[in-house]
């Protein structure tokens, strides 16, 4: 196969024995995932480390003298290791541990409730994921900030000069994602940080639709606050990690109250603990912790380099074979984008072309992706997204083509 020739160090039939659930069927037809965007699928490496987890260390972490809570406090907290390598934090304790993305952005918003006043200005993108909207919204509402939106353009990409326009010293935090999870469009958040910085606001980049693909290093981009989620990088649901700078997780409240995050407690005061463990209040998910630092060492063996040019080719060969068709538009069509199609065909409803999909095999998604403003944007109601990943092959574009045709000469 060409792919594989291309790029010899990558030997897609050895990674894809890694995932036991690409071994699937479905509806009779073997299981083609592009639904990658909402979640990842998870290697062998990965599902053995849960079940070790639970086979043999199963305790609670950071307060047992005994052995098993000793052995998982040293794994959850070398996950945390892997991670500050990954994402080259300069200290490991810039590493929250949260159950996702969601959390962390609402862990970030509520904590600058205290640092705003009427008037202050926040700045958002138009191609957020609804999660990065509505707890800003929030902030809003409780502090009278005001709420700026970076407009986009019809490929699906930020007008710069809008939000240098937009951006003052009144600006208080920008907040956007590294990619767009319905248009895969790539954000130049490095430009961004800078210019925000020079006007002295904080940047929260919501990286869980990047961190897949691109392997971030948040001292190189000197960002404020990275956040993703460990489903849509390998790992299981329910972790996620927060990545602050020191500076700013020292001046933050915490976020939540209870055990763990104290130091000392009493009816009269209670003192926070110190970093990371202000912001990891209760017993967290220890064995999703400890898989999330399995699955980025899983994808540092595989190499970003690699899986960024492969995902390239098969998105580039995709959307040739799209285009083909008659009445299709690919909506998102940056220069700069992750290997994600959103699409429509004329006359037809995303949701009848998904539904269709399913009953051969083939798992996209359909709908508005938590980005109705993205939507609205384009005036449509939804697309329909194929979103790719490392272990998906040429083979399986071409059946997703076919499927495509095939569910428009049913549906017309
Ligand atoms: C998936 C996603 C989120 C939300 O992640 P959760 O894991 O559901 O918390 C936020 N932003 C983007 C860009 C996403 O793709």
């Amino acid at each position: 196969m060409s792919l594989t020739t291309e790029h010899i160090a990558f030997d897609i039939e050895k990674i894809r024995k890694d995932f036991p659930i690409l071994k699937r069927k479905i509806n009779g037809y073997p299981l083609v995932y592009l639904d990658n965007a909402a979640t990842s699928q998870t290697p062998q490496q990965v599902i053995d480390v849960i079940v070790d987890y639970y086979s043999n260390y199963n305790a609670n972490i950071h307060r047992g003298v005994h052995s098993l809570s000793q052995e998982a406090t040293e794994k959850y907290e070398n996950a945390r290791i892997s991670l500050q390598k990954h994402f080259n934090a300069e200290k490991s304790y810039e590493i929250i541990f949260t159950s996702g993305t969601t959390h962390g952005i609402n862990l970030i918003a509520s904590g600058f409730t205290s640092l705003l006043q009427e008037g202050d200005e926040i700045l958002v993108s138009a191609l957020e994921h609804h999660s990065n909207i509505v707890p800003w919204q929030m902030l809003c509402e409780k502090t009278g900030a005001v709420l700026k939106v970076i407009p986009m353009n019809e490929e699906g990409t930020l007008i710069y000069s809008a939000f240098e326009e937009m951006v003052s010293d009144k600006t208080k935090i920008v907040f956007l994602n590294h990619v767009s999870n319905a248009l895969g469009t790539i954000n130049p958040i490095k430009d961004i940080i800078d210019k925000a910085h020079s006007h002295g606001a904080a940047v929260l980049i919501d990286g869980a639709q990047a961190a897949p693909h691109i392997k971030a290093d948040v001292q190189a981009l000197d960002v404020d606050f990275y956040v993703v989620s460990a489903h849509k990088m390998c790992g299981p649901t329910g972790v996620g990690m927060l990545y602050g700078k020191e500076e700013w997780l020292k001046k933050l409240p915490p976020y939540q109250g209870g055990g763990e995050m104290i130091a000392t407690v009493s009816f009269e005061k209670t003192t926070y603990a110190d970093l990371p463990h202000k912001f990891e209040a209760g017993t967290p998910n220890i064995c999703g912790g400890i898989a999330f630092g399995a699955a980025v060492d899983y994808m540092n063996s595989i190499g970003f380099e690699n899986i960024a040019a492969y995902e390239q080719e098969l998105l580039e060969y995709a959307t040739g074979k799209l285009l083909e068709i008659e009445g299709m538009k690919i909506y998102g069509t940056s220069k700069e984008k992750t290997a994600v199609i959103s699409f429509n065909i004329e006359g037809l409803h995303p949701y009848d072309i998904g539904t269709l999909l399913d009953k051969m095999g083939i798992a996209v998604r359909t709908g508005h992706h938590c980005a109705q403003p993205i939507m609205d944007f384009y005036k449509i109601p939804g697309t329909v997204r194929a979103s790719f990943s490392f272990y998906n092959t040429k083979e399986e574009v071409d059946r997703f083509v076919e499927g495509v045709k095939k569910a428009k000469m049913m549906l017309s």
